[in-house]
């Protein structure tokens, strides 16, 4: 399957396709537009061992706006996040939560600026990990009743994936099943740690 863009490697000032190709890690590009231009084979390693594909594969099509990709509360910041380094040229580097079902994960994620700022380079590096039992998620049953608010969505947090009690606004439970396998009405939103997390992140200078 074609991976990248022609125009793609004449951007790579300072990076070598080649060493982009062979890095274990997931990594992606993006044009000026903010349009998917290359994707490294540890990128599509890490959609298979997460029972992404092939739906992933088809929603990260080369030349697909990365917006369309995404989805909830986060989509603004990383929209906003990524002109910024475009507008910049400053590399902007953060930490997210992509757990699965068994395991507590921390990614690192680093925005490269590419050549004259006509693009970015996405790397995300896995950083901790550990299995969920030692952390003080406990796993609940996934009982429809019990998180389908009154909109008849089931809201899951885009960051660290729990779901939001319908009634309780406040307490978001952790179901494994439903990180493995979504359900058809699921919506996406930020729970309240993870909202001041992306809020640090997006205005420093506040706190
Ligand atoms: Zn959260």
């Amino acid at each position: 399957m074609k991976h990248f863009h022609d125009d793609f490697s004449a951007l790579l000032n300072g990076f070598k396709l080649e060493t982009l190709e062979n890095d274990p890690n997931s990594i992606y590009g993006l044009s000026v537009g903010l349009a998917l231009n290359y994707l490294n084979a540890g990128w599509f390693d890490f959609a298979k061992e997460n029972q992404g594909e092939p739906a992933i594969s088809e929603r990260f099509v080369l030349g697909t706006y990365i917006g369309d990709a995404m989805s909830g509360s986060v989509r603004d910041y990383y929209l906003e996040a990524f002109q910024n380094v475009l507008q910049t040229g400053k590399v902007w580097h953060h930490d997210y939560e992509c757990s699965s079902p068994e395991k507590f994960r921390i990614y690192h994620q680093s925005v490269y600026p590419l050549y004259n700022r006509q693009g970015l380079i996405i790397v995300n590096s896995l950083v901790k990990e550990h299995p969920l039992e030692t952390d003080s998620r406990t796993p609940c049953q996934p009982i429809r009743n019990l998180y389908t608010q009154e909109t008849g969505f089931i809201t899951q947090c885009s960051n660290c994936r729990r779901v939001q009690l319908a009634t309780r606004q406040d307490v978001w439970d952790w179901v494994p099943a439903w990180v493995e396998q979504m359900p058809e009405n699921t919506s996406h939103g930020l729970c309240q740690i993870c909202f001041e997390y992306y809020y640090e992140f997006k205005y420093p200078q506040k706190k």
